[in-house]
């Protein structure tokens, strides 16, 4: 079996605590709604949300938030209160069904990211007439959502690159963002993707400091200390946890400024393309072939850099009906 494919040991050795977790989960409900956890100290403050499992197959963020229930991290908030959510309930229980049944950690668990429809590609309006899982949590989830003043949402990801932070929009609050174990931080994807992100209906209108924070591949201890060291931070950064010193951080911003769509499973890559690799606006990067219909090709419509890229030797796409990869502006320094 590929080493890559392999459950590495310590996600082995966490997999029962992590299945009662999410059986505790399943039973605790804020608002009547299952799988939300709150925390609050007596001094009035700000509601802040930490989120995990958008997708189903991120288990970092799930053992993040364990060990803040579990090692009662939250029961020292100095003011506010913390709603701890697992999104994607029924995705993140087919993911742990999947790995404890030794299913390829990787290729294998993929379809336990959604059960069916991805988290962050939500229609613009929630119906309830929608017949998928993930709309009707969302729904189910909304008034808890629309509470938060400040949230983090926890993922994680394929490849074996740093960890980095999402901004949905072009603002960088630095209060917010300081000291988050990353190098890396995304502008402006909310408005290049298909579909809303989870977090973009968190507080009330939309008026939320809501970041993404991506903890790095998903199988890697580190990514898992990372997940947690970022939720510790946040909640410093929010106010609710007693700040601690910390160094200054150098980080690249990439504004997303152009995608480039997987339409069609037959669809090849015609470039070998690395990260941040520099792409000419009309160059052809993409081509469906054995097709019976004609599928447009995709080519760049914004010169820029190229983010997600694609990994080694994968020539097809993972997520048809998804962004493939992204095209940036010129990454600029920042120091926070
Ligand atoms: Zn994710």
């Amino acid at each position: 079996m590929n080493r890559e494919n392999q459950i590495p040991e310590f996600l082995k050795l966490r997999l029962s605590s992590l299945q009662r977790f999410l059986n505790e989960a399943k039973e605790t409900l804020h608002l009547g709604v299952p799988g939300v956890f709150v925390r609050r100290s007596d001094v009035q403050g700000p509601t802040v949300g930490i989120t995990v499992l958008t997708h189903g197959n991120e288990i970092a963020g799930m053992d993040a938030i364990r060990r803040l229930v579990q090692e009662n991290t939250l029961d020292k908030l100095i003011r506010g209160r913390v709603i701890i959510v697992v999104n994607n309930l029924l995705a993140a229980e087919k993911f742990l069904a999947m790995l404890r049944m030794g299913m390829p950690a990787i290729e294998g668990t993929l379809a336990a990211r959604k059960v069916d429809l991805n988290m962050n590609r939500l229609p613009s309006k929630l119906k309830p007439s929608e017949p998928k899982y993930e709309v009707l949590r969302a729904l189910e989830l909304r008034a808890v959502w629309r509470s938060f003043e400040y949230a983090l949402d926890i993922h994680s990801f394929n490849a074996q690159s740093p960890p980095y932070i999402v901004c949905p929009t072009n603002h960088l609050d630095k209060n917010l963002l300081k000291g988050l174990p990353a190098e890396k931080i995304i502008t402006n994807i909310t408005k290049i993707q298909g579909g809303r992100p989870a977090c973009s209906f968190y507080g009330q209108k939309g008026k939320c400091g809501a970041i993404a924070f991506e903890a790095g591949n998903h199988y890697r201890i580190d990514t898992f200390e990372n997940a947690y060291e970022a939720a510790l931070q946040f909640c410093r950064n929010v106010g609710v946890l007693p700040s601690q010193a910390i160094q200054r951080r150098k980080y690249t911003v990439h504004k997303v400024v152009g995608s480039i769509m997987a339409t069609h499973e037959s669809q090849i890559l015609l470039r070998s393309l690395k990260e941040h690799d520099f792409v000419k606006k009309g160059w052809l990067l993409t081509r469906a072939v054995k097709i019976k219909k004609t599928i447009p090709a995709e080519t760049a419509l914004r010169a820029g850099h190229v983010l997600f890229a694609p990994r080694e030797n994968q020539l097809k796409p993972e997520k048809v009906g998804e962004e493939w990869f992204f095209i940036t502006a010129k990454p600029k320094p920042v120091t926070l």
